[in-house]
């Protein structure tokens, strides 16, 4: 195993462990999973919410992460792990120390994102074989939450249509565009979507990945029933299948999350 000469930063880990990938376009591959705490965003439906304070979990340096990746492959046979969380591109110190031990022993990397650090994501992107990225349609985010002054909003570069429903719609919106351009032959995308999504945002996230034909698949992922969020009911979701199929250039797929059903670990 390769290692790291010297050691500079440590990140806030909620769990690494092994499974299988329960969504997108890896579904089914078995996996070794780094889970971040902390993110910048507050999703209704949010599936970790242990994962959300930054002040959770253990602090780990990428040696010691490394080490426990490697056993784990050692045992399961796996070669891909997925950065996720929380936002994983919080940690952008100690992933540019991980990320490249780990492709020096071989791994293969996911990275599961919200969308929203685009310069984050840029320093790392060369050594990322996918990027799952989600685009946050506005009804799935708290109203309560708003980006903290220490991530500022960027100024909008592009004329986007601006979807209603949440205070802070047109920056994440922005942020988006701002990160679907750094690699977006890398990046497939995921929209979860709920009983309270609606057309008009829907389409604001249409226009913008029709601005990236070279984005590999779009998924559209009814959310799980938690949180007193409920999926879509099926009329919406072929409402939006067909919105979706009439206007982006991407191959478009129905893939709900199947790890709520497998239990599996
Ligand atoms: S971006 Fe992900 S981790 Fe953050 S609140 Fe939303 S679902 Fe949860």
């Amino acid at each position: 195993m390769e290692t790291a000469h010297a050691i500079k930063t440590t990140a806030k880990i909620q769990e690494i462990f092994h499974s299988l990938q329960g969504e997108g376009l890896l579904l089914g591959t078995p996996m070794i999973f780094v889970r971040f705490c902390g993110c910048n965003l507050r999703c209704l439906w949010c599936d970790e919410p242990a994962a959300l304070e930054p002040g959770s979990g253990t602090a780990m340096s990428a040696q010691e992460a490394l080490e426990k990746i490697s056993k784990i492959a050692s045992l399961r046979q796996t070669n891909w792990v997925s950065l996720t969380g929380g936002e994983p591109l919080l940690h952008i110190g100690f992933l540019k120390e991980l990320v490249p031990l780990l492709k020096k022993n071989n791994f293969k990397i996911l990275l599961e994102t919200n969308g929203t650090l685009a310069g984050a994501c840029k320093a790392l992107e060369p050594l990322i074989d996918v990027i799952s990225m989600d685009i946050k349609l506005p009804s799935s985010l708290d109203i309560n939450w708003k980006f903290n002054s220490s991530a500022p909003l960027l100024p909008p570069s592009a004329k986007l249509r601006v979807p209603a429903g949440h205070p802070e719609g047109a920056g994440v919106l922005e942020r988006h565009r701002q990160f679907l351009a750094v690699a977006p032959a890398k990046t497939y995308i995921k929209i979860v979507l709920t009983e309270a999504s609606n057309e008009e945002e829907f389409l604001a996230a249409c226009d913008l990945l029709k601005v990236f034909p070279g984005i590999r698949f779009v998924v559209l992922q009814p959310a799980t029933q938690a949180n007193g969020q409920k999926p879509p009911k099926p009329e919406q979701l072929k409402n939006f299948l067909d919105s979706a199929w009439q206007r982006l250039p991407q191959p478009v797929r129905l893939i709900p999350q199947y790890h709520p059903f497998w239990k599996l670990r």
